[in-house]
């Protein structure tokens, strides 16, 4: 699937449940996915076109108290959200079928990164354990996203994080715990993704 115009796309990636749909929202600050009712109901690849994120301006010259300044350059991207995963009634076809979305999204040319979402409060399942292992054999550059952060009381919160982080192998500036219901971690999250397309070594 060709995308026009041709823009940086990351992928979004997580078990169903886990807040994918909350986190997107709470991203571009606005309902763009729709809220899941039924888990493992959404099958297919959707993508969203993310004009300008983070800053909800247009990247265009404004007047600053010294004259003229320029705004960042707008980062507009492609969201690739793939459909959650882990659903126990999915059946041998359909998860073929899921692993190779998966591969096929993680080869894509103009894929930066990878946003993969885990629930704070669960252990890595055998799925999330599968996906780990796809996204190194792609060797993507991989966000970690804790969602549900609010869920767990501060103490807890930072233990989780530092075990996640442990159990993941991934530096802290790659790991950053998120909720969509109070928005806390938000905006790192979208500095992280600023910076995977602006390729800065993560
Ligand atoms: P998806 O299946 O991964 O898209 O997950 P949804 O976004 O539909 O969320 C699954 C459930 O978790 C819903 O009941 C959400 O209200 C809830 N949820 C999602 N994000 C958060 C969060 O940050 N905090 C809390 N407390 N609940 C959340």
């Amino acid at each position: 699937m060709l995308l026009d115009p041709p823009l940086p796309e990351v992928a979004f990636v997580g078990r169903s449940n886990v807040g994918k749909s909350s986190l997107l929202n709470a991203l571009v600050g606005r309902r763009i996915a729709k809220i899941s009712g039924t888990p493992g109901k959404t099958r297919a690849l959707n993508v969203f076109l993310i004009p300008n994120l983070g800053s909800g301006e247009s990247g265009v010259v404004r007047d600053g108290a010294d004259g003229k300044v320029p705004l960042p350059t707008p980062h507009s991207l492609y969201f690739l959200d793939l459909p959650g995963y882990g659903y126990a009634r999915v059946g041998k076809a359909q998860r073929a079928a899921f692993r190779g979305l998966v591969k096929h999204a993680l080869r894509r040319e103009r894929l930066r990164g990878v946003v993969w979402l885990l629930d704070i409060r669960h252990p890595l399942s055998v799925d999330d354990q599968a996906m780990q292992d796809a996204l190194a054999e792609e060797d993507a550059q991989v966000l970690a996203a804790i969602t549900k952060g609010d869920k767990l009381s501060q103490g807890k919160r930072s233990t989780r994080e530092r075990e996640l982080r442990e159990e993941l192998g991934l530096p802290e500036e790659q790991v950053m715990v998120t909720s969509a219901t109070t928005g806390a971690g938000i905006q790192d999250l979208k500095d992280a993704i600023a910076g995977l397309i602006a390729g800065v070594p993560q």
